[in-house]
């Protein structure tokens, strides 16, 4: 009656979700404050000033019926010619404003994307742990999903595991640098690494591997780290970008897809990308966000509340016994589980109302993620329930 595979994904939500709609619950139950819910991945500041008077200056000053009209189905030209000049500008890579799509935030990139290359039988390489959702966008293509363990001591690929994944039916490779769940930044030596890999695969098998760059959070690193802009490393590469958390905006639902010019065929594979977004209906992105963009590029929510959260975190945590690679990125901090399952984990923490997301999902079992975008004072007032429930594996 119903196509079964889609009900299967709407009937059984994801762990995230199921655990956000538990702390809704509970938190009517017992108080909101008494809930430490660490679950998503939802912006906890403001988006910069300059994003509200943008926004306010477009409705006063534009014409009503164009501001709010269809653009074409991939972005404004005008919209798409800021982005790829900001690119040349901040990253010194030449972009094509006519190879940029502009979509509905960085979920919408990625099916497009992986529509755009995958064909039935086709193998994508998943970076482990990975985005739970990347299984969802690229099994609909009909395409098999291999996932690939990082390193656990620090959370850099496997380059060694990497080439023995890679087959004659490799199609792409989904890098999610600074990466969630682990909060891992790609170091340059890793890029080149990767890219020298890929490339030499590709030569090997006489067929192109798409690195499919999924970068909402570019901008969210701290100390001196730095993101490689893997275009500059690799040839056939697509840049899946999204301002939801760069500008704390993930409502709005704004993003885009920028093809290398340097791929292989770059215009017939921005052609499919056009096809992917109109078979899924992913044409026009907001209009008024769209035109947004080009007032606000360069500008980043503050982060120093996630920075601020992310020390405090990790060295009470490591002090009270728990293991975790310290991120340099994004707002996850990734702990081992304190047994071998981490969902069992999970649900003692809930014992002392802590809200841990288990990654069995991420496929990488044994861990759990903190969102650590939260207020500091929740991450101050749920230390000592982190300490109680170290202390109930240490007596036990
Ligand atoms: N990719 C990763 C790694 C994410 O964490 C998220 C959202 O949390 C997305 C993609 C989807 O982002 P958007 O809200 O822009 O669709």
């Amino acid at each position: 009656m119903v196509n079964e595979k889609m009900r299967g994904l709407g009937a059984h939500r994801s762990v995230i979700r199921e655990l956000f709609e538990y702390g809704k619950k509970r938190k009517a139950e017992i108080g909101a404050e008494n809930v430490f819910d660490f679950s998503l991945g939802n912006p906890s500041v403001p988006a910069p000033d300059g994003v509200n008077k943008a926004l306010s200056r477009l409705l006063e000053e534009r014409d009503a019926v164009s501001l709010h009209g269809y653009t074409s189905a991939q972005g404004d030209a005008g919209v798409r010619r800021a982005i790829a000049d900001y690119i040349a500008k901040t990253q010194g890579v030449e972009m094509n404003a006519d190879l940029i799509y502009l979509t509905v935030g960085a979920a919408a990139s990625l099916t497009i994307s992986l529509s755009a290359v995958l064909n039935e039988g086709d193998e994508v390489i998943l970076l482990a742990p990975f985005f739970p959702e990347y299984r969802v966008f690229a099994e609909r293509t009909g395409a098999k999903v291999v996932p690939v363990l990082c390193d656990p001591k620090s959370f850099q690929p496997d380059l060694a595991a990497v080439e023995a994944a890679i087959t004659e039916r490799t199609r792409a490779i989904i890098v999610n640098s600074p990466n969630n769940p682990t909060g891992a930044v790609m170091t340059p030596e890793s890029a080149r690494g990767l890219a020298d890999l890929l490339a030499k695969k590709e030569k090997e098998y006489g067929n192109a591997i798409w690195l499919i760059a999924d970068e909402p959070y570019r901008e969210l690193v701290y100390g001196d780290a730095t993101v490689p802009y893997l275009p500059a490393l690799y040839d056939n590469t697509l840049v899946c970008y999204s301002f939801s958390k760069s500008l704390s905006l993930p409502g709005e639902r704004i993003g885009y897809i920028a093809v290398s010019p340097k791929a292989e065929e770059a215009s017939a594979v921005y052609a499919a990308i056009c096809g992917a977004g109109r078979a899924l209906g992913f044409v026009c992105a907001p209009a008024l966000f769209q035109y947004m963009i080009p007032e606000v590029l360069g500008m980043t929510a503050d982060i120093s509340v996630y920075d601020t959260n992310r020390r405090l975190l990790y060295n009470a945590l490591t002090e009270y016994g728990y293991e975790a690679v310290y991120p340099d990125g994004a707002f996850y901090l990734f702990v081992k589980a304190l047994e071998p399952d981490a969902n069992a984990f999970c649900e003692r923490a809930k014992g002392e109302e802590l809200l841990l997301v288990p990654s069995d999902s991420f496929g990488c079992p044994g861990y759990v993620r903190i969102s650590y975008c939260v207020t500091t004072e929740q991450i101050e007032r749920s230390l000592p329930a982190f300490k109680r429930l170290a202390e109930s594996y240490q007596k036990a």
